[in-house]
């Protein structure tokens, strides 16, 4: 008998694997990148795949995050704020994920709440088990069907042995209940080598295997992050005391590029390893996806052709450190495109207080190929990047403004080329005369009763671009669809002027009302552009972003 459609989807689901990610020993090992290049190795194999990130805080999403806590939040197309670690699964995979792809001990709470107002329950006692993990896999569920993937990866955040993912265990134990031959466990572990030791400890990964047994979890698959390869003794021990087969522990040195992890992977022949362990027949290994891949992954090793880009803005210090980790996707898109052009990016963080502090330092400024200022908030450091922005008009030095970066543009070409001199954002200067970048009108109520979480203009609109253009150019078409996060917008009653003084709106709203790119044209300034919208959000490695493309050479050009 023929089965129907719908049986083969429902046949295809039952088969479906779900690989757990957990992190052992401490965190930032590399568990996001770790399940991206999972993904990846297991998609170039023929899988359907989809990942899916629990972030354990109560947070409903990581809008509300200050960047210097969380580091960058990574807007999807349907306007879901997440974790930087979803961008990382989009440009890894190549696809586009939604906010089915993404939960937080907040989310999970708040549905399973919502259901029991709505007596859902149907008189019963709502207790944190079994209710709790019980939503967290009919999400995990959901994010298959929606993707209608057979393998779905899951990166658990945190480490081992903290309290906040403990219901996240929970719920991939039960659904190993479920599935037992279907639910497998990849511990993403840390060995130290300690200086006075010096050699390779696998104690702590002991420790943390011996934790997760106690969630009744056992690994399948360990990796083994160090800032050296693994040797066999190693191996031993790990497989002995942690109760794994020895080549399912998977040596994971430190690399220079993150995009040779899934090379390296291959090499210790881990899509293999995951196919026999979960018992998947995998299509070969060297199809035109990981071929493309690999050449990709060569690039990230271009030494020549340097191209010095100056990032300004704020959040970037921590303490001692450069928290770049907030415009993680705006790294990556610059290195994507200087790529793809045979260069290599070297990036300066520099922070704009600096030329507030010391205004003849923004001469420093002459040294670089190009500056990009990112997505901000609030009006600290602002006045130092308008100066650093006026220092790029009038220095033709390529200038790339990112949403913030894009409305300071126009307040500065404001200020000093039509001569409104106190021209602001409402958001800085609430009583400026010159509004020339004012609150949304949907956004006025939102702010005035102070519901923020998730309430600024989110997620992918289109947008239409004039002809001739730098914008329309560089992309080779006439509609594009952008991702957005922001309250505020060019002041249209200000858009004629700005006009009759040079400035173009290359790009607006399909009506024609909202302001989405504004340039010079090619005549004036080699590259003087901004966006309303994100463009970082989907530059990806094998499809780098046009305009970062477009302003890397004319960074190469004015060299
Ligand atoms: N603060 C600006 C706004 O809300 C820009 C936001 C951003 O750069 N993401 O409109």
């Amino acid at each position: 008998m023929k089965k129907s459609p719908e049986k083969k989807v429902e046949n295809k689901l039952s088969n479906c694997k779900y690989i757990f990610v957990v992190g052992g020993v401490i965190s930032g090992v590399g568990k996001g990148v770790a399940a991206s290049s999972i993904a990846r190795i297991l998609s170039d194999r023929g899988q359907v795949v989809t990942a899916i990130k629990i972030d354990p805080y109560i947070n409903i999403d990581a809008g509300t995050m200050n960047p210097t806590e969380h580091g960058e939040v990574f807007v999807l197309d349907d306007g879901d704020e997440t974790d930087q670690d979803m961008g990382n699964y989009e440009r890894f995979l190549g696809v586009d994920l939604s906010r089915a792809n993404y939960m937080t001990t907040g989310r999970v709470y708040q549905s399973v709440i919502e259901r029991e107002r709505n007596l859902e329950y149907g008189g019963a006692c709502v207790q944190v088990v079994p209710h709790i993990p019980l939503e967290v896999i009919r999400r995990i569920e959901n994010a298959r069907d929606k993707a209608n993937a057979n393998v779905v990866i899951i990166e658990i955040g945190g480490t081992v042995g903290e309290y906040e993912n403990i219901l996240f265990l929970e719920a991939a134990r039960l659904l190993k209940i479920k599935n037992p031959k279907s639910v497998f466990f990849v511990m993403v572990s840390y060995l130290p080598v300690p200086s006075t030791a010096g050699e390779m400890k696998t104690k702590p990964t002991q420790h943390a295997v011996r934790t997760l047994n106690a969630s009744g979890i056992q690994p399948d698959i360990i990796i083994a992050r160090s800032n050296r390869p693994l040797d066999d003794k190693r191996k031993e021990k790990l497989s002995m005391f942690c109760n794994v087969p020895v080549d399912h522990v998977i040596s994971a040195p430190d690399v220079s590029s993150i995009y040779d992890i899934p090379i390296n992977f291959e090499k210790e022949g881990l899509s293999d390893l995951i196919c026999d362990t979960v018992g998947m027949t995998c299509g070969p290994v060297s199809n035109a996806g990981s071929d493309k891949w690999k050449k990709f992954a060569d690039k990230t090793h271009t030494k020549n052709n340097a191209v010095n880009i100056a990032i300004v803005g704020k959040y970037f210090n921590t303490g001692d450190f450069t928290l770049s980790d907030s415009y993680l996707s705006v790294i990556e898109a610059i290195k994507y495109s200087a790529y793809s052009l045979g260069s290599k990016p070297v990036l300066t963080w520099i922070s704009s207080m600096d030329f507030e502090k010391d205004p003849k330092k923004i001469k420093e400024l002459s040294k670089y190929d190009g500056i990009i200022v990112p997505g901000g908030f609030g009006s600290r450091g602002i006045e130092g990047i308008l100066k650093t922005i006026e220092y790029a008009r009038k220095n033709n030095i390529p200038y790339f403004g990112l949403c913030y970066g894009m409305q300071l543009l126009v307040i500065e070409y404001a200020r000093n080329v039509l001569g409104f001199k106190d021209a602001n954002t409402r958001e800085v200067n609430p009583s400026s005369k010159n509004m020339v970048i004012d609150i949304m009108e949907d956004q006025k109520d939102k702010v005035e009763n102070k519901k923020m979480g998730g309430s600024m203009r989110l997620g992918a609109y289109p947008a239409k671009l004039k002809k001739g253009t730098i914008a329309q150019k560089a992309y080779g078409t006439d509609i594009i669809s952008e991702r957005h996060r922001h309250r505020y917008e060019v002041n249209t009653s200000y858009v004629k002027q700005l006009e009759d003084k040079g400035l173009v709106f290359s790009g607006t709203s399909p009506d024609g009302h909202l302001c989405e790119i504004a340039e010079l044209p090619v005549s004036k300034h080699p590259f003087f552009l901004g966006t309303q919208f994100h463009p970082e959000f989907k530059a990806r490695p094998l499809s780098p972003h046009p305009l970062f493309t477009a302003f890397i050479k004319a960074c190469k050009k004015g060299k």
